[in-house]
C-alpha cells in the first residue's frame, strides 16, 4: 500500500514548483496576507513558505499528513460548492512521502507555535512548542530523496527556479491584494518583492514595462452560460520571446487547452501574425457545479459545462477588442 501512495504522491508532486503550487494555494485558502517563500538550488534542496494565515490547530497535527485529511470539505455535497482550492487533503500527504517536511504553526488564539517533522505521513519529531508569529511555516527538505528515478528527472536548478518564479508570480498577479515575496536561501536581496498593488503594476514589476504599458483589459459575462470573464491582454504591437498565458477559473490556476488554442492560433496568429507572443492573462468565474477538477491528480486540465460554447465567447471578445484597436 505504501507503494501506491507513493506512487499517487509522484503524480501529485513531480517537481518543486508544483509542491510550491499546492502550498500557495493552502496559505490563500487560510487567508494569508503576506507570503514568502525561500528556495535552495531551485527548490530541489529546499523550498520554504512562511504565511501569515489562520495557522493549523495543536489537534490536527497528529492527522494532517495523512491522506485525505482535509479541514476544507465536510461530506459530499460539499464537493458541489467548493470555494477553497483545497479539498482533496493530498498535497501535504504527498509532499510527506517524497520528502522531508516539518511544519511551524501558531493560531490566533495559541500562545506558542508548534514544530512538527513529518516523513511517510506520520510524525517524526514533535509537535514541540517554539516561540513563533500566527501563521504556517513549511518547509519541504532533499525532495524526492527516497525516489532516485524522480530525482533524475528534475531539471536543473536553474529551471526548476524559473518553474518556481512563474508559478509565484501567477499567484502574486491573481491575488493582487496579498504580498508574496521570493529569496534564494542564504541570499538577503530578495529576487522579488511584490506587494500588495493592482494587477497591472504587478506585472509591471515581473515582466517589465513594455508588457504592461501593451495591456487592454477585457471582460465578458453571460447569464445563460452562467460565466464572467476578466482580465489583460497584450496589444497587435506586443510581441515578446515567448508567450505568456496566465488562466484561473475560479481562482484556481489551470490549463485549458481549449481557451489556450482559441487565443493564441485563432486570434492572435491569425489576425495579427506579427503579436503571435502575446500576454494573456485572464479569469473566469463560473458556478462550481459546472467545473470538473478531477480531470487530472494535479488539478491542472480543467473540464467545464458549456465549453465550447464559453470559449468562442472569449475568443470572439478578445478578436472583437483587438480589431476594435486597429480601427
Ligand atoms: P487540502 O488543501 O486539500 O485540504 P492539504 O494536504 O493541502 O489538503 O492540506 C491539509 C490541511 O492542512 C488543510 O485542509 C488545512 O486544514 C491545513 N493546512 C495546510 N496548509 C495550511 C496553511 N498554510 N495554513 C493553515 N492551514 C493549513
Ligand atoms: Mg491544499
Amino acid at each position: 500500500e505504501s507503494v501506491v501512495n507513493r506512487i499517487a504522491a509522484g503524480e501529485i508532486i513531480q517537481t518543486p514548483s508544483s509542491a510550491l503550487k499546492e502550498l500557495i494555494e493552502n496559505s490563500l485558502d487560510a487567508h494569508s496576507r503576506n507570503i514568502q517563500i525561500t528556495v535552495k538550488s531551485g527548490g530541489t534542496k529546499y523550498l520554504q513558505i512562511s504565511d501569515n494565515g489562520t495557522g493549523i490547530l495543536r489537534e490536527n497535527l497528529p492527522i494532517l499528513c495523512e491522506r485525505f485529511s482535509t479541514s476544507k470539505l465536510q461530506n459530499y455535497s460539499d464537493l458541489q460548492s467548493i470555494n477553497t482550492y483545497g479539498f482533496r487533503g493530498e498535497a501535504l500527504a504527498s509532499i510527506s512521502l517524497v520528502s522531508r517536511l516539518s511544519i511551524q504553526t501558531k493560531t490566533r488564539d495559541q500562545e506558542c507555535a508548534f514544530k512538527v517533522k513529518y516523513e511517510n505521513g506520520a510524525i517524526t519529531e514533535g509537535p514541540t512548542l517554539v516561540a513563533g508569529n500566527q501563521g504556517t511555516i513549511i518547509s519541504i527538505e532533499d525532495i524526492f530523496y527516497n525516489n532516485p528515478i524522480r530525482l533524475k528527472t528534475l531539471s536543473l536548478p536553474s529551471e526548476e527556479f524559473q518553474r518556481i518564479f512563474e508559478v509565484t508570480s501567477k499567484y502574486a498577479i491573481h491575488n493582487h491584494q496579498v504580498s508574496f515575496s521570493l529569496k534564494k536561501f542564504n541570499e538577503n536581496n530578495s529576487i522579488k518583492t511584490l506587494p500588495s498593488d493592482s494587477p497591472v503594476n504587478i506585472i509591471r514589476t515581473i515582466y517589465g514595462n513594455e508588457v504592461a504599458n501593451s495591456l487592454i483589459d477585457i471582460n465578458c459575462a453571460d447569464t445563460k452560460l452562467k460565466f464572467e470573464m476578466s482580465g489583460f491582454i497584450s496589444n497587435g504591437e506586443y510581441s515578446g520571446k515567448k508567450r505568456h498565458f496566465l488562466c484561473f477559473i475560479n481562482h484556481r490556476l489551470v490549463e485549458s487547452k481549449s481557451i489556450k488554442k482559441a487565443i493564441f492560433d485563432e486570434v492572435y496568429v491569425k489576425i495579427l501574425p506579427n503579436s503571435s507572443h502575446p500576454f494573456i492573462y485572464i479569469s473566469l468565474e463560473m458556478d462550481p457545479k459546472n467545473i470538473d477538477v478531477n480531470v487530472s491528480p494535479t488539478k491542472h486540465e480543467v473540464n467545464f459545462l458549456n465549453e465550447e460554447l464559453i470559449v468562442s465567447k472569449i475568443r470572439e471578445t478578445v478578436e472583437e477588442k483587438l480589431l476594435a484597436l486597429r480601427e
